[in-house]
C-alpha cells in the first residue's frame, strides 16, 4: 500500500497526459473521417494536380503531413495519413519531406482519373519546336514554380531567331508564369505580346477566396527584383501584381483570348478574339483551369455576365441569375442571397443537383424555403438583354429582371487544344 502511494503520483503524471493525448488523437481521427466521408459522398475524390499517396505499410501516423498542409487536405485516420480532402490539394508537396519515415510519394493523376501532362524538354520546349510551356499546365503547381519556369522558358526563347514573323514571342496567359515571362521578355528586349482572357492579372491567384493566406517563397521577377514574401493575403498578392504592372509596364493585352494556334513552315499564326499575330515562338502559360464554359446565349457578351463569383458584396441590392449545378454555383447563389436586398435565381439544366456537398444541398433547400432563392431546374438561358433575362423551361419562356449573371458551368480544359496543335501529352495514372 505504501508503495502504491509512492508510485501513484509519477504514474498519474504519465497517465493523465497520455489519456488526453489519446483522446485528442481519437477526436482528430473522427473529425478527419467526417471530412473524408463528406468528400466521398459529394464525389469530390479526385485531386486536381500533383498530390500525395501514402504508403500505409510505412506510415506511422505522426500527423506531420497533416500539420504542414496549408490546405488541410491531409488528415490522420486510425493512425494512418489519408488524403481526406483531395480536391483541396494544390500540389504544394510540403507533406512529402515532412514525413519522418518517407511514406509519402507525390504523383499525378489517379487510377480512376488520368492527368494529362504535356511533354517538355529541360528548356520547357514541347515536341513542336518553338512552342514552350511554363507553369501549372506543365504539371507543376505553385506560384514560385510558375514564376521560375516562366523566366527560364523566355531565356531559352530569347536565343531563337525571329525570321519572317512579326513578333519574337506571343505569351498566352497572365498568371504567375505569364507575368514572369512577360517581364523576362521585356528585359530581354524581345518583340512580344501577352494575351490574357480575363480583365486582370494573376490567373488562378485572382480567383482565390477573399483573405486567403497564400503560402509562397521570395520571388525574383525580372525588371523588379526580389519580392520578399512567404505568407501574404490574396489581396496583398493582387497589390503586388498591380504594382508590377504599373512599374514595369509589360505588354499585356487583357480580355483577349487565344482561340487558335496554327503551326506554319517558319512561324506560328495566332488568332485571338481580337487580333491575329505571327510569332517565332509561343509560350503557353495558361494553367490548368481552362477557359470557362459559355452559355452560348444571345447577349452573353455583356459585361454583366461573369464566369466566377469574386465578391458577394458587389451584388447587394441586385437581381442576380446564377447558372450551374455544381458546388460553385450553389455556393455563389447562397453567398449572394445573404447580401442585403438581393434577389437570386438559380438556373440549372439538369433535373437534380447530383454532385454537390450535402451541406450545400441542405443550405439551398433552406434558402428556397424561406424565399431567398428561386430555383429553376431544367431551364436554360435563351437571351440576355440589358435589364432582363429570358429562360426556357419546358415549352415556356420565363422572363426575369436582371442586373447580373454568374455562370458556373465548368471549364473547357486545355488538353484538346494542345492535342489539336500537335503537342504530345502523356496521361499519368498516379503510378
Ligand atoms: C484554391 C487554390 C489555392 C492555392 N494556393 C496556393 C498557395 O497558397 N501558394 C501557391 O504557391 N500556390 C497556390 N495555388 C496554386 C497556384 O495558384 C497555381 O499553381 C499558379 O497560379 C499557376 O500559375 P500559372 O501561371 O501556371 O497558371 P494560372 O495562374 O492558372 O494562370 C493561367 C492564365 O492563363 C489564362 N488563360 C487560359 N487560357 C487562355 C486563353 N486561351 N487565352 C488567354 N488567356 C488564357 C487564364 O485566364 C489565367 O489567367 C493555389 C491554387 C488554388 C486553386
Amino acid at each position: 500500500m505504501s508503495d502504491l502511494i509512492y508510485y501513484l503520483p509519477p504514474l498519474l503524471l504519465i497517465l493523465i497526459p497520455l489519456l488526453f493525448h489519446l483522446r485528442a488523437k481519437r477526436l482528430a481521427s473522427e473529425k478527419h473521417n467526417a471530412v473524408l466521408k463528406e468528400a466521398q459522398e459529394s464525389g469530390l475524390t479526385e485531386p486536381p494536380s500533383l498530390h500525395p499517396v501514402v504508403d500505409l505499410s510505412i506510415c506511422m501516423g505522426s500527423g506531420a503531413c497533416a500539420r504542414v498542409c496549408p490546405e488541410h487536405a491531409l488528415g490522420v485516420i486510425k493512425g494512418k495519413g489519408v488524403l481526406i480532402n483531395p480536391t483541396h490539394c494544390i500540389g504544394h508537396g510540403a507533406c512529402a519531406p515532412a514525413c519522418p519515415v518517407g511514406a509519402i510519394k507525390l504523383v499525378f493523376g489517379t487510377a480512376k482519373r488520368g492527368m494529362d501532362i504535356p511533354q517538355v524538354n529541360p528548356d520547357f520546349e514541347t515536341n513542336i519546336p518553338g512552342i514552350f510551356i511554363a507553369g501549372e499546365l506543365g504539371g507543376m503547381g505553385l506560384i514560385r514554380n510558375a514564376i521560375r519556369q516562366g523566366v527560364q522558358a523566355v531565356n531559352s526563347i530569347a536565343t531563337r531567331p525571329r525570321g519572317q514573323a512579326e513578333l519574337d514571342l506571343v505569351i498566352i496567359g497572365a498568371g504567375p508564369a505569364g507575368i514572369a515571362a512577360s517581364l523576362a521578355a521585356k528585359e530581354a528586349g524581345l518583340k512580344y505580346v501577352t494575351v490574357e482572357q480575363e480583365d486582370s492579372l494573376g490567373g488562378t491567384t485572382y480567383h482565390y477566396p477573399r483573405n486567403k493566406l497564400v503560402m509562397t517563397a521570395p520571388m525574383n521577377l525580372p525588371l523588379i527584383g526580389e519580392i520578399k514574401v512567404r505568407e501574404v493575403s490574396k489581396e496583398e498578392l493582387m497589390e503586388i501584381w498591380t504594382s508590377v504592372l504599373k512599374k514595369a509596364q509589360p505588354n499585356i493585352k487583357f480580355s483577349e483570348r487565344m482561340e487558335e494556334v496554327v503551326p506554319g513552315e517558319e512561324f506560328f499564326a495566332i488568332r485571338t478574339n481580337k487580333a491575329k499575330y505571327t510569332a517565332a515562338s509561343i509560350l503557353l502559360a495558361i494553367g490548368r483551369r481552362g477557359t470557362p464554359r459559355k452559355l452560348g446565349a444571345k447577349g452573353e457578351e455583356q459585361a454583366k455576365v461573369v464566369y466566377r463569383l469574386i465578391e458577394a458584396e458587389q451584388y447587394q441590392g441586385k437581381t442576380v441569375l446564377v447558372v450551374g449545378g455544381g458546388d460553385s454555383a450553389l455556393e455563389a447563389a447562397l453567398d449572394i442571397s445573404n447580401e442585403a436586398e438581393t434577389k437570386v435565381t438559380l438556373s440549372y439544366r439538369g433535373k437534380a443537383f447530383d454532385r454537390v456537398k450535402p451541406k450545400n444541398r441542405t443550405r439551398l433547400a433552406e434558402a428556397i424555403a424561406n424565399g431567398q432563392i428561386e430555383q429553376l431546374m431544367e431551364s436554360t438561358v435563351q437571351e440576355i438583354t440589358a435589364d432582363k433575362v429570358l429562360l426556357k423551361k419546358g415549352d415556356a419562356v420565363l422572363e426575369r429582371d436582371n442586373d447580373a449573371i454568374i455562370v458556373c458551368a465548368g471549364g473547357e480544359l486545355p488538353t484538346p487544344m494542345l492535342k489539336k496543335i500537335g503537342v504530345k501529352v502523356e496521361t499519368h495514372y498516379g503510378e
